[in-house]
């Protein structure tokens, strides 16, 4: 698999909307969904070249063969990487954040619960009064949000914020050329200047070089897209400010190799017959069982028929999860997409491997390193189901026990 890197930067403020607005606001995302920009490439590509070369365009944009990852918002700190926060970190509902957030003020922080009980409440201390210790005990909850990590350094982790701005728009009368009586409606969007960065997979590499060419590495590479909503008046420009190669893979650069990982979450022991493993949503993922319902988690029949292990063997024994309703729209058809349920984005389930030793465990961390390769679930070509393997932040985010 060839990976390429992507940086871009928004020129003109952006709207990312996932759903139909209800009301007259209109929220946007703050990440570009690979639908996004899967979408955006295509309609360069067919203003570049048409459909002279439908079997390439099938193969770029319409197979599992090209995959189009989520970019999220760039680090501040070069060498830093972002990620999205798992669903089982939790952080003090009184003095939320991570502690680097904003060193003038009071902050709890944040820790993981994948593998440790989750208290009942926040035992921080908070404020001496007359000499006696009050600990906080204020409820713990979810962070929703971006974080950045430096590699194997779960210290000094902080919130990535984007820049976001409202603007109020009335609809214009067609007739009469002038505002519309009561039509007045409010969008959310990213201001320009933000920076997003992520990945583009692909199978092979003559396929890498072939898109690599055509939109970067021509006499005339491309210098602009258009992403997301209002793109016919003055929203959605951004531009490609960096594409290169990447040598290694994402998740073994930023989290280690699978098989340290894995070592790390057994105590550095594979000889057991027993070893835990997790598995964590990097992306949102659409996940079916055999009739097409849609699944809200990953079950364990799933993780065996994904590994190839026969039944039985694997046992789910904690699931952090949470999902929602996506819409869409199709711009090709003028349709809107099917609504589909997806498993977030940071969903985090912890699984036990019932194996016979070394050997077989060394089989289940080549099938997870695939499994990692490839992702979970339905459209993958558009950024669903990335999927990462014991992600160290489980083991090591634990800042609100260190305050105690
Ligand atoms: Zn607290």
């Amino acid at each position: 698999m060839v990976r390429l890197e992507l940086t871009i930067e928004v020129e003109e403020p952006l709207i990312l909307a996932n759903k139909h607005a209800a009301g007259n606001i209109v929220h946007t995302l703050d990440y570009i969904s690979g639908t996004a920009l899967r979408g955006a490439f295509a309609a360069r590509y067919l203003s570049l070249k048409g459909l002279s070369q439908k079997d390439e365009f099938t193969q770029f944009f319409c197979s599992n063969e090209v995959r189009f990852g989520n970019l999220y918002p760039e680090s501040e700190s070069e060498g830093d990487f972002v990620f999205p926060l798992p669903i089982s970190a939790k952080t003090c509902k009184g003095y939320k954040g991570f502690k680097k957030d904003d060193p003038s003020k009071e902050i709890h922080g944040v820790s993981d619960y994948l593998l440790q009980e989750i208290p009942e409440s926040c035992a921080a201390k908070s404020d001496l009064l007359g000499g006696r210790i009050v600990f906080c005990k204020a409820p713990l909850e979810t962070y929703p949000c971006f974080y950045e990590f430096r590699p194997g350094n779960y210290r000094d982790c902080k919130k990535v914020e984007v820049g976001k701005r409202f603007s109020v728009h009335s609809e214009i009368d067609d007739k009469y050329k002038r505002s519309k009586e009561g039509i007045l409606y409010t969008l959310e969007h990213i201001n320009e200047e933000e920076k997003f960065v992520g990945n583009i997979f692909f199978s092979q590499e003559s396929l890498y070089e072939s898109f690599d060419k055509l939109f970067f590495s021509s006499r005339t590479p491309i210098s602009f897209i258009k992403i997301g909503q209002a793109r016919s008046r003055g929203m959605g420009k951004v531009i490609v400010t960096n594409s290169t190669r990447g040598d290694s893979p994402f998740f073994a650069m930023s989290k280690g190799t699978v098989e340290e990982r894995i070592k790390a979450f057994n105590d550095g022991k594979l000889d057991t017959n027993e070893i835990q493993f997790s598995l964590t949503l990097f992306s949102d993922a659409i996940i079916c069982d055999k009739f097409l319902r849609y699944l809200t988690t990953i079950p364990e029949w799933l993780v065996e028929e994904e590994l190839n292990i026969s039944s039985s063997k694997i046992e789910k024994i904690k699931a952090f999860t949470a999902y929602r309703m996506l819409s869409g729209w199709n711009a090709a058809l003028g349709l809107p997409k099917e609504n589909e349920i997806v498993i977030n984005k940071g969903s985090s389930f912890l699984y036990t491997f019932k194996g016979s030793g070394e050997e077989e465990n060394r089989n289940l961390i080549r099938a997870l390193e695939e499994l990692e390769n490839r992702g979970i679930g339905f459209r993958r070509n558009e950024g669903f189901g990335e999927i990462i393997v014991c992600d160290p932040v489980h083991l090591y985010l634990r800042e609100l026990e260190e305050t105690r």
